[in-house]
């Protein structure tokens, strides 16, 4: 596909970078046809400006970071110069269902994400998707659109994610207009555009099977194998394989929010990533203050989506994704025996989520701790860890930051840890134990820290950060974004300069809430 600058209005350097977007090309998911997709321009957005934009995502996409100062570049990325595409090469938005807060909600699907095709750079093909580009057949009751305030959010945490280790979408750029856009107040709209190597959901699969539409579940699943896990084609069971390998990667995915203090927020089937990645930042938090029962969504009155849920609902999840997957098994067997020995495998894959979360968490646990080899009591030490910060709302990030500083002989190192807890004779009797532990380590303190500080992040998106960052940008000044997503590209560096992005958050910060409307 290639855009001409005269009917797109793009400068030439816009178009070139336009040409390189493709969404008709062997193997994408576009290809899979109208089954899947709806074909249609984005609405068009008024006056759009350059908010974010990660030279860093760029680069994987071959675009030169110069680009963002292109005039046209908004315009592109708005999604505006879309009603000028063949109409074989419009955007898509896709179909999907899922469970939402464990109930069935029958078909969702991209209600306000526009998939507009491929790049295929360096050997890895990713996908780009205008996050607000405007209502799509899958909008419901929605207008299509998203705030500039979610957008923001959305830019910072995903790239932050991404740099902390994470497996999770990235997003190329924020662009903002001054369209107003109704949630609790009047805000005004932006568009974030994503990119990732799929965005298939768990929710597509779900959708397929609850329409009994077997056919078009296998080549949703044949795609996904072919372009993600080709070896799995020659596995006994590919499509079992497949859900062993979403079992893999979202039980890996829980270890790094959980080892992070990272919440969600909705969990919902459709918010779950094929691929195990961190996908559709809405009401999201990182924990200051550590309580296990951390709920960041206010929607979420019965806190089913609490930190310490997270585990429990992904595999609840995966059994969702199980049951869409199912008539897809057991094609090895004799169809007599096929759908019972179908479940029979089924159960048994999934029960390998907890065989692989399980270990995981407590090898990440003992890296947070500094420990090098494996004890028994490990488990007992880092469970007794959270419970005092539980008790004493201890500030998650810092807590194991601070910890690095303690010494192994005597606790000349402990103050910056311990007054993070109220009650400091609890954190006394913890540390004491922590050092009859470290006593088995060969390892001293300095290379213990160096390797604690690899794991245990200085910096993370805080609330109040992403606030600060949002309220200068509602007055146009986008700085801040820009600064802040920089200290976050380093969140195991030490950055003195930035200090104040590591301190504990003010007293403002503990009366916003994050709603979930975005
Ligand atoms: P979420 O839980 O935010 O991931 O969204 C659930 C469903 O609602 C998905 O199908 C979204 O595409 C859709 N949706 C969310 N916000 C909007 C909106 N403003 N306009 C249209 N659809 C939306
Ligand atoms: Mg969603």
């Amino acid at each position: 596909m290639s855009f001409s600058p005269s009917n797109a209005g793009l400068s030439a350097s816009m178009s070139a970078l336009a040409g390189t977007i493709g969404n008709q090309r062997a193997g994408s998911f576009a290809q899979l046809g109208t089954t899947f997709l709806t074909r249609l321009p984005a609405a068009p957005l008024p006056a759009p400006h350059v908010v974010g934009f990660s030279a860093e995502t760029a680069a994987l996409l071959g675009f030169d970071s110069s680009i963002a100062q292109d005039p046209t570049f908004a315009e592109f990325f708005s999604g505006n110069t879309t009603r000028d595409w063949p109409a074989q090469a419009l955007p898509y938005a896709t179909v999907y269902s899922g469970h939402q807060f464990g109930v069935w909600a029958g078909q969702l699907g991209d209600g306000r994400a526009l998939g507009l095709g491929e790049v295929e750079h360096d050997g890895t093909r990713l996908e780009l998707q205008l996050k607000g580009g405007g209502r799509t057949p899958y909008s419901r009751m929605g207008d299509g659109r998203a705030v500039l305030r979610s957008s923001i959010r959305e830019y910072l945490c995903s790239e932050a994610m991404h740099h902390l280790g994470i497996p999770t979408t990235r997003a190329l750029c924020v662009i903002g207009s001054d369209q107003p856009v109704r949630r609790e107040e009047v805000e005004t709209a932006a568009v974030v555009t994503r990119v990732a190597p799929s965005f298939v959901r768990f929710g597509h699969f779900e959708h397929f099977y609850s329409n009994d539409r077997v056919d078009a579940l296998r080549s949703l699943a044949d795609h996904v194998i072919e372009r993600f896990y080709p070896a799995l084609k020659e596995a006994d069971d590919p499509y079992l394989a497949l859900l062993g390998e979403a079992v893999r990667s979202t039980a890996d995915l829980m270890v790094e929010w959980q080892a992070v203090g990272f919440c969600h927020g909705v969990m919902n089937t459709d918010n779950m990533s094929i691929l195990g990645l961190t996908i559709d930042y809405g009401p999201f938090g990182f924990m200051d203050a550590f309580d296990a029962n951390y709920i960041c969504n206010h929607s979420d009155n019965q806190g089913r989506y609490a930190y310490r849920m997270q585990p429990q609902i992904a595999y609840w999840n995966l059994f969702c994704l199980a049951q869409g997957l199912l008539p897809l098994f057991g094609g090895r067997y004799e169809e007599s025996v096929r759908g019972e020995r179908a479940v029979q495998d089924a159960q048994r894959v999934l029960e390998g989520f907890k065989e692989r979360f399980a270990p995981a968490l407590e090898r990440r646990m003992r890296e947070k701790l500094g420990l090098e080899t494996a004890q028994p009591g490990d488990d007992q030490l880092a469970n007794s860890l959270f419970e005092i910060m539980h008790a004493n709302r201890a500030d998650f990030t810092l807590t194991f930051r601070h910890l690095a500083r303690l010494s192994k002989r005597d606790a000349s190192g402990d103050a910056p840890v311990r007054d993070l807890f109220l009650d400091r004779a609890a954190f006394d009797t913890w540390a004491a134990g922590y050092r009859t532990r470290l006593a088995h380590e060969t390892r001293d303190d300095a290379s213990r820290a160096i390797a604690m500080n690899r794991v245990n992040p200085k910096f993370v998106l805080r609330n109040h950060l992403a606030e600060t960052a949002i309220r200068k940008a509602k007055e146009k000044d986008f700085s801040e974004v820009e600064r802040l997503a920089a200290v976050l590209r380093r969140p195991f560096d030490e950055q003195p300069e930035n200090e104040a992005y590591a301190a504990l958050p003010p007293d403002w910060a503990s009366s916003l809430e994050v709603s979930c409307s975005s």
